[in-house]
């Protein structure tokens, strides 16, 4: 067996088998029954048969929109999508606190969840340029030892009603955005074959993938599925192209929901969803029969589009459990899969999972087994990430510790 810098002992997996986890050099080396007592030397941290599970993927969120880490403020636009565009305007650019301080202060209680990997959508407009992006572009270099930041170039105020974004999202994905945003090309930009033309052509011609918000309800939705289906398929985007949202599939008739989903399948095309309160949810189960990856997020945690939220992906989990009628075992595991192996599949991050040879990107929780987990949502015991320790008791720590100074601890 390769040398083994530490175990984590007496660890309960999805599976239900009571293992120990042996991690070298930020890598998962061994899984199983005894497996440290074939060792003698390593050190060995007992998780005294806690749930241990894959580090959690938050598929869609808005790092630089949050307020956490500011006293509270109360919600201050007005029902409409364009009222919470226009008091983004008037409020992000006069908090006492920059970009980079605030999605730094998301990023930690994220940690401190048990995420190890997540995706934000930051904004770009033409009022705030590339801005946004600088921030939270540094807030991922300084967090870099907990967890990896994939950034979407994100046109919150539209695409081609806004002249110059389009030049702004090709700067943003030459200056560090990985994926490039869109939104709502009818009901937003009342130009859909402009607004897809023009963002289908940057990640072509950049090598990046496509995420876009799509709100837009009922046959306008579908409309746009398909459009997007079509450009992923005549570019060769297959696997890169994301719909967030996707109110639409939970607005139609379920023959047509189905031919969606079929659509979305054949051009592998993702969904992710949040469960969001007040408007429909995608028919994720039926999706997933379909053969279209769904993974989720917590979109807006504590900020100016939402109140609500403190980063965990088990409690989002249970919101889109309750709200899809999940109650069977089988079908809270789904919940769970969307917030682990799906979203890390959308994400392209490949060495994933309680398994030999994937990153030790894990946590432990008081549960015996993944629905519990979900349902209960228990504080996090111990996130590790690439090997170390970067939260403990639902606490972020300042700085990543080694498995071996907490087992000797
Ligand atoms: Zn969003």
């Amino acid at each position: 067996m390769t040398k083994v810098d530490a175990f984590l002992t007496n660890c309960r997996i999805a599976d239900g088998r009571l293992v120990d986890i042996g991690i070298t050099g930020g890598k998962i080396a061994a899984v199983g029954e005894g497996a440290a007592s074939s060792s003698n030397s390593a050190p060995a941290l007992d998780i005294r048969g806690d749930l241990v599970l894959p580090g959690l993927v938050d598929g869609h969120m808005h790092l630089d929109k949050t307020l956490t880490g500011l006293p509270w403020m109360g919600h201050a636009a007005g029902p409409s999508r364009m009222s919470r565009i226009e008091t983004d305007k008037t409020i992000l650019p006069h908090l006492p606190m920059s970009t980079e301080e605030r999605a730094g202060n998301l990023i930690r209680e994220c940690v401190a969840r048990g995420t190890t990997h997540l995706r934000t959508h930051v904004d770009i407009d033409l009022e705030s340029g590339l801005a946004k992006l600088a921030g939270v572009l540094a807030a991922r270099e300084r967090y870099r030892d907990q967890v990896t930041v994939q950034i979407v170039a994100f046109p919150q105020s539209g695409v081609m009603r806004c002249p110059g974004v389009l030049d702004l999202l090709d700067a943003a994905v030459r200056n560090g955005a990985d994926v490039v945003g869109g939104i709502d090309p009818l009901e937003i930009d009342r130009d859909p074959k402009g607004q897809l033309d023009g963002i289908f052509g940057i990640a072509a011609r950049h090598g990046v993938g496509v995420d876009i918000h799509l709100h837009e309800p009922g046959e306008m939705g579908l409309f746009n599925v398909q459009e997007i289906c079509a450009r992923t398929k005549a570019l060769g985007l297959a696997g890169k192209v994301t719909i967030s949202h996707g109110f639409c599939l939970g607005g139609v008739t379920e023959r047509k929901a189905a031919e969606a989903a079929e659509t979305m399948a054949e051009a592998d095309v993702a969904l992710v969803t949040h469960g969001a309160g007040g408007l429909t949810m995608p028919p994720i189960e039926m999706l997933r029969t379909a053969g279209v990856l769904v993974f989720a997020g917590n979109d807006d945690i504590r900020d100016t589009w939402s109140p609500y939220g403190t980063g965990d992906l088990l409690e989002r989990a249970a919101m889109i459990g309750w709200k899809g009628d999940f109650r069977r075992d089988p079908q809270v595991e789904v919940a769970f899969e969307l917030i682990s192996a799906a979203g890390a599949q959308a994400l392209g991050i490949g060495d994933y999972g309680i398994t030999v040879g994937a990153a030790a990107n894990l946590f432990t929780v008081p549960a015996s087994c993944v629905s519990e987990a979900v349902a209960a949502h228990p504080p996090r015991k111990l996130v590790l990430f690439d090997g170390k320790i970067v939260a403990r008791d639902g606490l972020f720590l300042a700085a990543p510790i080694s498995i071996a100074s907490e087992a000797s601890a």
